[in-house]
């Protein structure tokens, strides 16, 4: 497929060139927990060739589905392209895509420090924080990267647009500070339809696949577009951690790939005027959403403004505790990315794990856009915002 199509076409036809000679219309699945091996030399070297990393050899099988399964090599082979990457390899969930980027990167090979820019993810904040798979980190600001590379790093870890404030870091400029240190971003946010950060030099693009890229809120998965030699470094983590992908969950995403480019610009279009709309409300203090800003990252870096929007409430934590669970439209619920709305807390669920000095203000909501009309979602938010009016000083004297 030509490297001009758009991405609206790469998103229909990736991953799918070979089912008319298959004589099928939509990708098979593929549930097979192992496979006949031609005999014992071929299936021999076709285990050796994917333990190294590689890929099933010509003839010689797949051996055994912890190694490869063609389904979720199609959903890889769909993201990679658009991803603008030579690869993509497909985990378990985001968590284990990004277990399998650290240990591959630090301590197997012997460079256990990382460098990472807050604000990120809580469960990727705390990962690097305890220190679980051996590694040592330091958190800074995007202008600091170069300051704390050291001999022993291993990984550049960053998020743009970043969770929960929706903060964009230039990924050029972390590449270049990194110098030979691989930067992985955490690119789920953005999506492939509005960013492609090894266009900007990063060494891997994470997705927590669970979000927009399944975008039907019925798949946990995570995926890393990256060349073909890291894919190589990522495969045999995979397997040996077995952070798998299932078939039936690659073919769920697969599925969904065609309408991501519609699914991302419709909830964006919305998320711009939900933003506008909160930020008129008294209730409301400050609002995160990139298309409220002038970032010179926004229009180059990052194609949209997305469909993430996240907001501090005037009253504070009475507030946003009322607001959360006031809402009918907008489910109370972790998680992101998908075709109905979601609000959270970010500084008492997806960020809680992250030390006290770093978490986010209590005050502030997540709000994940999604497909309902913009009409429906701010009479939705008008109810709830006019409801925290009324709450907010009594939760805050019984909280005192
Ligand atoms: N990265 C981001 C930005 C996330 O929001 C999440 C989950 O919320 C993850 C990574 C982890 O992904 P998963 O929950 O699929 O393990």
């Amino acid at each position: 497929m030509s490297a001009a199509l758009h991405d609206d076409t790469i998103a229909v036809h990736a991953g799918r060139q070979d089912l008319a000679t298959l004589g099928v219309h939509a990708p098979p699945i593929d549930l097979s927990s192992t496979y006949p091996l031609p005999d014992v030399e071929t299936g021999g070297d076709s285990y050796e060739a994917m333990t190294g990393g590689g890929r099933p050899i010509p003839d010689g099988g797949n051996v055994y589905a912890r190694l490869w399964n063609p389904t979720v090599a199609r959903f890889e082979a769909a993201l990679a392209q658009l991803e603008g990457a030579e690869a993509a390899v497909a985990f378990a969930s985001g968590m284990a895509a990004l277990t399998a980027a650290v240990l591959s990167h630090t301590t197997s090979v012997g460079r256990p420090h990382v460098v990472a820019v807050r604000p990120l993810y809580g469960g990727t904040d705390h990962l690097l924080a305890t220190g679980l798979l051996g590694t040592e980190v330091t958190y800074c600001d995007p202008g600091e990267v170069h300051a704390h590379v050291r001999a022993e790093t291993g990984l550049v870890v960053i998020e743009t647009p970043a969770n929960p404030t929706l903060e964009l870091v230039d990924i050029g400029d972390v590449v270049a500070q990194a110098g030979e240190v691989p930067v992985l971003v955490d690119n789920t946010f953005a999506t492939p339809i509005l960013q492609n950060p090894l266009a900007h030099g990063a060494a891997m693009s994470l997705h927590s696949a669970t979000k927009y890229l399944g975008g039907h809120g019925d798949v946990v998965a995570g995926v890393i577009a990256c060349s073909e030699e890291r894919a190589a470094a990522l495969r045999p983590v995979r397997a040996i951690t077995g952070s798998v992908l299932h078939p039936l969950a690659a073919y769920l995403l697969h599925r969904g790939l065609p309408t991501l480019p519609l699914r991302v610009r419709a909830q964006q279009g919305t998320a711009a005027r939900v933003a506008a709309w909160l930020q008129a409300q008294d209730a409301v203090a400050e609002v995160y959403y990139p298309g409220l800003r002038a970032d010179p990252l926004l229009g180059t870096q990052l194609r949209g403004p997305g469909a993430m929007v996240s907001i501090r409430l005037r009253d504070g934590y009475p507030a946003a505790r009322h607001v959360a669970s006031a809402t009918s439209l907008f489910a109370h619920a972790v998680s992101l990315g998908g075709v109905d709305s979601l609000i959270q807390h970010p500084a008492a669920l997806t960020h809680r794990p992250v030390t006290a000095d770093a978490r986010p203000d209590a005050g502030i909501l997540r709000l994940s856009i999604g497909l309902e009309h913009a009409d429906d979602l701010i009479a939705d938010l008008a109810q709830a915002l006019e409801g925290a009016c009324a709450v907010a000083p009594r939760a805050e004297a019984h909280a005192g």
